[in-house]
């Protein structure tokens, strides 16, 4: 097996299709903390949480110790549409940059909202139609969740409402025109449609927004109309849980051919696509069957991990939603304009949070010129043009190969290439220009940041 000879692309086919998903934590020893009550700062229970989220995906939120969920089939089918995802080894990659190493990279951009996001959005469109709502509400920052999520609506018959940052609403018009020609009415955020829009207007005149902000808004939309919910593209465990098709599909892509990687890299924006990568491999480190190394990569200019605090705090500017224990900037951090909309989450997901904690994940930042150089050099040699989130993983893919080069070991390193990049394209140009800048946060912008952070009783 070993020795088999490992094609560009390896595909599996549709009956390798995971039937099931993984659930991470139920392997964890030290779980993620609970997400509390922002009133009580108690659990949120079942109760608390059904009036944003629809019942099943509250069940899968909740469940720290159930390891497997059955795949509904109608989501397999959805799924069949694009996937299994081709896993692809990167030999004109590894021959440009002189490499022992050998690179895999999972290829999520192959369909057309041209990322991970529809892995989730179709699972969460699914239980919403099966539970008889109308519709959804959500947030998008630079668009792909937006549009990863009207298209499952319109797969399943679902209104959609999206909530998009205004500076991207704005600036991106063709994500917003995807959205709208799948069914999605798109409102810019902050908003006078919603109390919490209003008041982060009056607060912050001229603010062009930001996700957190959005959130606000699109929860209290859900829960002030009848036969809606609130559904999120990242951060929360049940996104994990679905995203794990990507881990579990590259798990039996590499073990089809023997090989096992040492080095397993991402992006890390809310870390639903990471933790969904990484989670069958994390299993076994876990269990102390295998070991690898994890890497989660974020941008310089929205540190989470790398120089946030470990901490309870809100997923959303208005301060609406439970309390999350996660690596966060503060809810009230607004990053600096950088070109990778979907990193620019203040906070973590839980999971990977605690996993960092406990130091079975790593995490790096890179600055957005040095992505750029990687994301150019990636799609001169390996054709695809990749998005500027993914780019960040492809900057640490690149960094690992030549730390290889260096020292001769043969490594075989493994990334999530999240999406694509077509509808970046300003971004490229600034970077072709030569106008592209790095901001990267004081320490005093950083302390501002966790300076709002909540203050829970003891
Ligand atoms: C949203 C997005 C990300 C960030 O994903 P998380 O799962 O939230 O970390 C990464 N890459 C692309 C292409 C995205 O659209």
């Amino acid at each position: 097996m070993a020795n088999k000879e490992i094609p560009y692309k390896i595909y599996l086919s549709e009956d390798e299709l995971p039937r099931q998903w993984y659930n991470l934590r139920a392997d964890m020893k030290n779980k993620p903390a609970p997400l509390l009550n922002p009133a009580t700062f108690q659990p949120m229970t079942f109760e608390d949480l059904r009036p944003v989220f629809c019942d099943e995906l509250v069940r899968q939120e909740l469940d720290d110790t159930t390891p497997c969920f059955d795949i509904p089939e109608e989501i397999r089918n959805f799924y069949k549409m694009y996937r299994p995802s081709p896993l692809v080894r990167a030999y004109c990659l590894e021959k440009k940059l002189g490499t022992p190493a050998k690179i895999y990279y999972k290829f999520e951009g192959n369909n057309t909202s041209g990322s991970h996001k529809l892995n989730s959005a179709v699972a969460q469109a699914y239980y919403a139609k099966q539970q008889g709502l109308k519709g959804v509400t959500t947030e998008t920052g630079a668009g792909q969740w937006g549009t990863a999520l009207s298209m499952a609506c319109a797969y399943f018959g679902l209104d959609c409402k999206v909530y998009m940052v205004k500076v991207s609403y704005e600036q991106k018009p063709f994500r917003r025109e995807v959205m709208r020609t799948y069914g999605a009415s798109v409102t810019p955020s902050p908003s006078t449609e919603t109390a919490v829009g209003r008041r982060i207007l009056e607060q912050f005149p001229g603010t062009s927004g930001s996700l957190g902000c959005a959130i606000s808004e699109a929860v209290e939309a859900a829960t002030t109309h009848e036969g809606y919910r609130y559904v999120l593209g990242s951060v929360l465990s049940q996104v994990m849980l679905h995203q794990s098709v990507i881990g579990l599909e590259s798990k039996t892509a590499m073990d089809k051919y023997g090989v096992k990687p040492d080095i397993i890299i991402g992006c890390a924006g809310g870390g639903s696509n990471l933790g969904g990568l990484i989670a069958p491999f994390m299993r076994e480190k876990l269990r102390g069957e295998a070991d690898y190394q994890f890497i989660a990569v974020e941008p310089a200019s929205c540190p989470s991990l790398t120089r946030g605090k470990f901490a309870y705090d809100y997923c959303d500017t208005g301060m609406v939603t439970p309390l999350a224990k996660m690596y966060t900037l503060g809810s009230g951090f607004i990053p600096s304009a950088n070109h990778a909309g979907g990193l620019r989450y203040h906070g973590m997901s839980s999971i990977l949070s605690q996993l960092h904690a406990d130091g079975l994940l790593e995490a790096r930042s890179v600055e957005q010129t040095k992505v750029f150089e990687a994301a150019e050099m990636f799609a001169r040699v390996e054709g695809i043009l990749p998005a500027p989130e993914s780019s960040h993983a492809i900057r640490v893919a690149i960094d690992e190969a030549l730390k290889c080069k260096e020292t001769g070991e043969e490594k075989t390193i493994l990334f999530g290439l999240t999406g694509t990049g077509y509808f970046d394209l300003y971004a490229y140009e600034k970077f072709n220009n030569g106008n592209m800048t790095d901001y990267i946060p004081t320490d005093e912008d950083i302390q501002k940041g966790l300076a709002g952070l909540p203050v829970l009783p003891e």
